[in-house]
């Protein structure tokens, strides 16, 4: 038998895509096993967002050579793009993908290595819900970016936005949900650029929300300044789509967005989320931040830390600004220190981690229901809320693993919803 394993780095979007990987493989007869267990092929789907990102790709790929010499190993993702070949090379990569052969990776596999090829054509196994490792699927609807924020790379490592067509999107979720998943979660790199002819994102949605056997739905996040209005809009009315609403506002101050090259200002996300939040009260709301941006002074990183505070998000995603070679922002004057930026980034996250706890809270005493990921050791059912909160529910017999499961949040400790499920009304 041939196997692969993979190592995957960064967002939701290369998650997805190494779910395609597996899949590829798998159809050419070569099996996934675990990273560390001998594989004829490892592939390393890595980030290149942030330096610590690459750094941590490029030390995989060191470690992987010294542990698995005989492995192939193959390197894609946005590090493809950004690095130098001969230093992904010489850290241990036998073959680099990059994007323009993403889609045929396995391909390119099989005619570097025709040995490999084994594989029935069309052999797919099928892999019970509860042998995956993830109880929710990434359904990749788009990929690529052209708005050139001037800290970012992607639009560098990914290209252009590209939309899969809506019809394919919709058979691969439903082919997602005949396969026992409950939870889909849309994905993409900038998914408020989905464009199929005139149909946009929340006519994707809507097709998508309207499958049978449906447990719910998910967004990735969404660009402020775009449609974000509209899709809060549309968040409100929609049973089976999470209350998330995840925007990566990156500052609260308008002096920095403009340097950032965003398309918006701190009171248009202002405004975005307080109606969104006077549409869905019990909605959470999510945000990316970047501290210490060139030019970011102390009061413009107090007044993010007010927006933050202001809008109550619970689910911050706080990065110290890194210079990504080739973006206009690494050339900036006003370079904030290193110790700075890392400074900053705590004084957020503090402010996040209290905001996320308040949050969780005010589920005390209410419904809720998790998406039933694994069991712990006390054999109480964990997973996330549509919220994105932990839970930890007992009386939920083991066939639930993966299911959606009503409770009622009987305590809070600390973040995590506890609950048991006999209790749930239904
Ligand atoms: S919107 Fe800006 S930050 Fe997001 S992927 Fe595109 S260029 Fe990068």
């Amino acid at each position: 038998m041939r196997t692969v394993a993979f190592k995957t780095f960064g967002c939701r979007l290369n998650q997805a895509e190494t779910v395609a990987f597996e899949r590829a493989f798998a159809e050419a007869g070569i099996s996934r096993v675990r990273l560390g267990e001998p594989a004829d092929v490892v592939v390393v789907h890595a980030c290149a967002v942030t330096q610590s990102a690459e750094n941590a790709c490029l030390h995989e790929l060191r470690v992987l050579r010294r542990r698995l010499p005989d492995a192939r190993v193959v390197l894609s993702g946005c590090v493809a793009e950004a690095v130098a070949r001969e230093r992904v090379l010489a850290a241990g990569a036998d073959l680099v993908v990059d994007r323009a052969w993403r889609e045929a990776l396995v391909q390119r596999v099989l005619e570097k290595w025709p040995e490999l090829a084994v594989g029935l054509p069309g052999c797919v196994p099928a892999v019970p819900v509860s042998k995956r490792r993830s109880k929710r699927a990434l359904l990749k609807v788009q990929d690529g970016c052209d708005f050139f924020c001037t800290y970012c790379i992607v639009p560098h490592t990914r290209g252009r936005p590209v939309s899969r067509p809506l019809e394919v999107c919709v058979r691969e979720a439903a082919t997602m949900i005949a396969a026992g998943y409950h939870e889909i979660v849309v994905t993409g790199c900038n998914i408020a650029c989905y464009a199929d002819g005139s149909r946009g994102l929340i006519d994707l949605l809507a097709a998508l929300a309207a499958l049978p056997g449906l447990g719910r739905l998910r967004l990735g996040s969404i660009e402020p300044g775009t449609i974000e209005g509209a899709v809060a809009d549309w968040m409100a009315g929609a049973e089976k789509l999470c209350k998330f609403l995840h925007l990566p506002i990156q500052s609260g101050d308008d002096d920095v967005l403009a340097r950032m090259g965003r398309r918006y200002t701190a009171d248009q996300v202002i405004d975005t989320v307080r109606r969104a939040r006077a549409r869905m009260p019990d909605a959470a709301f999510g945000a990316d931040l970047i501290c210490g941006f060139p030019g970011e002074s102390a009061d413009a990183f107090e007044r993010t830390l007010r927006v933050v505070a202001d809008l109550g998000f619970s689910n911050l995603h706080v990065f110290p600004y890194s210079e990504r070679p080739g973006t206009p922002a690494c050339a900036y004057d006003g370079r904030v220190p290193v110790t700075e930026r890392r400074q900053r980034a705590k004084r957020l996250i503090a402010q996040g981690d209290a905001q996320r706890e308040a949050f969780a809270h005010r589920f005390a005493g209410r419904r809720a229901e998790v998406l039933v990921e694994r069991f712990d050791r006390e054999g109480r059912a964990c997973g996330w809320s549509g919220e994105y909160l932990p839970c930890a529910v007992t009386g939920v017999p083991r066939d639930r693993l993966g299911a959606l499961c009503a409770f009622t949040v009987e305590c809070v400790s600390g973040v995590t919803l506890e609950g048991n499920a006999e209790h749930a009304e239904r």
